[in-house]
């Protein structure tokens, strides 16, 4: 089964999105774990709980420490080996469906959320495996990111989309994008369903969505092909 474990300053903002619908289930069906860790519980400022601070150099903005990053992600440690520690930075590799692909067959992994400026830079160096990108935009911090990882990696653990072909049938599994679906009625307003799909014979259906995914590739993303 796999593990996930979240460090944020926000687990609040996280606790919805992964723990509505398919993640939900996943969650329920055993299929996969989800924790959220509060970066504060690991300040050793028992006071205000701070967990960050102004960075050398006179930038402004703010920077998270290390030591409660090092002492959340060493208590997670203790508990069990983990097969990456991933930083979410726009720096990162950029994520895909490859990359889901991969970190869904792991077994435990951390994700770190970064905050303010980000995370101090010797926290990357000495602890992140993996650093990784939802896309060249900047967000404020790296939740939103985490749960964009989360959800993709989720719902293409066997078993967690209801009609498992369903997930591996979407866009970028196999490097083409998906064709186009519908449903009824056959006629709206005029708007006809293609009749190949009416007509009941497999064959053509499948060749006719095969013919669509290359097509629409070609003409949306030909970097894919
Ligand atoms: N100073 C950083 C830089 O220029 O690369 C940006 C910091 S951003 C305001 C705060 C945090 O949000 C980052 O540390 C990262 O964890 C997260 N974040 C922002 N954009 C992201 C993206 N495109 N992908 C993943 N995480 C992102």
């Amino acid at each position: 089964m796999l593990r996930l474990d979240i460090i944020t300053v926000l687990p609040e903002m996280l606790e919805t999105p992964l723990n509505c619908s398919i993640l939900k289930r996943a969650q329920e069906k055993g299929l996969v774990q989800i924790h959220l860790h509060n970066l504060r519980d690991y300040s050793t400022d028992k006071r205000h709980r701070r967990v960050d601070d102004y960075p050398f150099g006179g930038q402004a903005g703010m920077v998270l420490q290390c030591e409660p990053v090092d002492r959340a992600i060493a208590s997670l440690k203790r508990q069990r080996a983990y097969d990456e520690v991933i930083y979410t930075s726009p720096d990162g590799e950029t994520f895909n469906q490859s990359v889901a692909n991969q970190l869904s067959m792991g077994e435990n992994l951390i994700i770190l959320c970064g905050r303010y400026k980000g995370v101090d830079y010797r926290i990357r160096e000495h602890l992140i495996t993996r650093e990784i990108s939802i896309g060249d935009y900047v967000l404020t911090g790296g939740e939103l990111a985490a749960a964009v990882i989360a959800d993709a990696i989720v719902r293409i653990i066997p078993g967690a989309v209801g009609d498992e072909q369903s997930a591996l049938s979407d866009s970028f599994q196999d490097r083409l994008l998906a064709p186009p679906v519908y449903t009824r009625p056959a006629d709206y307003k005029g708007w006809k369903v293609p009749d190949v799909l009416l007509s009941g014979h497999e064959a053509n259906i499948r060749e006719w969505e095969l013919r669509q995914a290359v097509e629409r590739t070609e003409r949306l993303r030909p970097d894919l092909l």
